[in-house]
């Protein structure tokens, strides 16, 4: 039950959004720039932002020459090409965004392995330079293969090395905190430990109900965003958004690591960079998709030994070094690649499917949700 001053200050807002990762927190900014006379509520049924957007990697990258080429495969060359510049510019986006709020962005450049089975690729390299010279203005994929020997790769896992100079990483956690810190500088504000269970659009004002362990608040407002990517299937189970478990570990500091950057590794499958002077690796979601097809936020010993075997025998084989840490996110992933970005009703919208790439198509996707709403 709630008293009078809770039901005349802490229930009625302009816009809720539900969900404060990477999307609901630059739709709320974005929003709140626009309409700085309104009031914005999100709400986040983590503690922090707890689905990928504090788990992931930290590359903001938009599409390894490999992924490129697969996606050529299934989708015509505009929407290839659409999804790539989406990606760059939303990158730009939360550079800008964040301009006051350093969030150790370093374009030390992305490079991709390239293994004897993997070599055909090359191939197109030259014409999917020429596809993204109009977004780019130079060449974006370069043969740097006598690179492998300083990196101290396996020779016999990495036949040739790729690199992207407009690649670059981030620190994840710096970049989250600089998103809640800027929204809260706007005035939006922010509840955690509080999960959106459901919600009814009424002909004038949309009804959220949330959950609290210790109570069910009803909150009331002009419209709604559901920003909640892979956990979308709860409350909207009649969408195609999947979850998608990714894991990664991190090392202790190595000495003398021989190589900087983000790189790509068998497809995509892969991913690892440095971090300092340690080693993020992660991926491996297609050794079990079923079993990764899940919210639970655990790691599996059958996916990290895999993790842990490849960072040996491939990446670090002259190295030594122990696992600091391991830890797992959930994605959101469906029958397509791009986001869903639309309205559900007039009053409702929604912002999810961010795949595994929403550091970079994320902000985008903030501007476009705030922009419909
Ligand atoms: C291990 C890993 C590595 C990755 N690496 C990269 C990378 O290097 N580069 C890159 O671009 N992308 C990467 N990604 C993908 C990227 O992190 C995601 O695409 C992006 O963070 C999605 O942002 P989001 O805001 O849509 O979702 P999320 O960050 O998942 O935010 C959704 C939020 O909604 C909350 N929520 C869920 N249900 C409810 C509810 N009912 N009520 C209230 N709140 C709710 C969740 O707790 C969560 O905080 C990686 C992901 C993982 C898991």
């Amino acid at each position: 039950m709630i008293s009078f001053w809770e039901k005349d200050s802490f229930i009625q807002y302009d816009l809720i959004i539900a969900g404060s990762g990477i999307v609901g927190l630059s739709t709320a900014i974005e929003f709140k720039e626009k309409n700085p006379s309104k009031s914005v509520l999100i709400l986040e049924k983590g503690i922090f932002p707890t689905g990928a957007s504090t788990k992931n990697a930290g590359f903001a990258c938009f599409g390894s020459l490999t992924e490129i080429i697969d996606d050529l495969q299934h989708y015509s060359e505009d929407i290839v090409l659409s999804t790539v510049e989406k990606r760059y510019k939303g990158l730009e986006k939360l550079k800008n965004r964040l301009t006051n709020f350093p969030f150790d962005y370093h374009q030390y450049g992305g490079y991709e392995l390239i293994s004897n089975e993997q070599l055909h690729y090359l191939d197109q390299l030259q014409e999917v330079n020429k596809l993204l010279e109009p977004i780019f203005k130079a060449p974006v994929f370069l043969n740097v293969s006598d690179k492998i020997a300083a990196f101290k790769f396996s020779n016999a896992h990495v036949q040739q090395l790729l690199f992207n100079q407009f690649e670059g990483q981030i620190h994840t956690g710096k970049m989250m905190k600089g998103l809640l810190s800027k929204a809260r500088q706007l005035d939006i504000e922010i509840i955690t430990g509080v999960e959106v269970i459901d919600f009814y659009d009424e002909e004038n004002r949309v009804i959220v109900q949330a959950h609290h362990e210790l109570q069910k608040v009803d909150f009331y407002s002009e419209q709604l965003c559901i920003c909640i990517n892979g956990f979308t299937n709860r409350l909207l189970p009649q969408l195609n958004v999947n979850p998608g478990r990714g894991q990664v570990l991190i090392t202790s500091p190595i000495q003398n690591l021989p190589f900087k950057g983000t790189f790509h590794y068998d497809r995509g499958y892969y991913y690892f960079r440095n971090v300092g002077d340690r080693v993020l690796f992660g991926g491996g979601r297609h050794l079990d998709y079923e079993g990764e097809t899940t919210t639970s936020l655990q790691t599996t010993p059958y996916i990290q030994q895999q993790l842990e075997s490849l960072l040996k025998e491939v990446i670090l084989p002259k190295n030594d070094f122990t696992i600091d840490m391991r830890w797992s996110g959930i994605m959101g992933f469906g029958d397509q690649k791009a986001p869903i970005v639309k309205l559900l009703s007039d009053r409702i919208g929604i912002g999810v499917r961010m795949g595994g790439m929403g550091v970079a198509i994320g902000s985008e996707v903030g501007t476009q949700l705030a922009g419909i709403m």
